[in-house]
């Protein structure tokens, strides 16, 4: 699957997208894109970026796009997708991972409509088609597009998920919404709104507008960053990309308090079985 061509090809790609940017809004994006450390740059960027969205959209739309040169470049499991089905069996899957390098993006799907949770850094469209394919579904089924905060590993494909996704509704916090770029006026949503019938939770902390996604019947939570697993060890919001650390501890504290059975996560592997008591436990620590 992997192959030296195919390397060489999306380099030459990457290459001719930055040429043909210069010193676009988007090109810096897409080198900017490391891990959650990039809250700042995307932040900053937000008012000059604005005023590109077009073309933003336009360069992200084609087939081999340059940020998923990025993407891949970056992607340590290899550069194809892989999309993890899981959940409670017996029909249709609860939710499946989009595994996109060191970080994944989630799709729930409830009556045959899909809702898309974070969408990876920029150029991760593709993958994130694929895994809706992986479904029987596609970018007409996506009907609602949740970001649990504005990191560029998480919003940074919203634009042309958005764009193909063209029923789709975005929603993400309040306190995150201006620093997020999107073809489409996103919607602020606020501690226990339901999206497609998926209750939000605010988690502050990690960003001041960061959300979380609790799906009651299947018992799973979608935490973005405010836990992650990496290296197989549960652990709260990085202390290094956190806004406010006090905030995040009380977001553990208070995920610890919910039900459910499988944890996921943006960066680290899903925890599947006894989620909750293990995120009450390091709450108490
Ligand atoms: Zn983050």
């Amino acid at each position: 699957m992997f192959n030296v061509g195919m390397t060489s090809r999306v380099l030459l790609t990457r290459r001719a997208f930055l040429a043909d940017l210069g010193r676009g809004s988007a090109a810096i994006a897409v080198l900017s894109v490391v891990g959650c450390g990039q809250a700042p740059t995307s932040a900053s960027s937000t008012p000059s970026s604005a005023s590109s969205r077009p073309s933003a959209a336009t360069a992200s739309s084609g087939p081999t796009t340059p940020a998923s040169a990025a993407t891949r470049l970056n992607a340590s499991p290899g550069p194809s997708a892989a999309a993890t089905p899981g959940g409670s069996g017996g029909g249709e899957a609860a939710w499946t991972r989009v595994e996109l390098g060191f970080v994944s993006a989630y799709i729930l799907v409830r009556d045959g409509e899909a809702v898309v949770i974070d969408t990876g850094v920029a150029g991760s469209d593709d993958e994130i088609k694929t895994a809706l394919g992986g479904l029987g579904l596609g970018w007409s089924d996506v009907g609602h597009v949740i970001l649990t905060h504005k990191h560029s590993d998480h919003a940074g494909s919203v634009v042309p998920v958005m764009t193909a996704a063209t029923g789709a509704q975005g929603y993400a916090g309040a306190a995150d919404l201006r620093a997020i770029i999107a073809p489409r006026p996103l919607t602020a949503v606020t501690d226990g709104a339901t999206v497609a019938g998926f209750r939000i939770v605010a988690t502050p902390g990690h960003t001041l507008g960061h959300i979380s996604v609790l799906d009651e019947t299947n018992g799973i939570l979608v935490a973005g960053d405010a836990l992650g697993t990496v290296g197989g060890t549960l652990a709260g919001s990085n202390p290094q990309f956190t806004e406010d650390a006090a905030a995040a501890k009380a977001s553990v504290v208070k995920l610890g308090n919910l039900r459910f059975e499988t944890l996921l996560v943006g960066h680290g592997d899903p925890i599947e079985g006894g989620a909750s008591a293990q995120v009450k436990a390091l709450g108490r620590g």
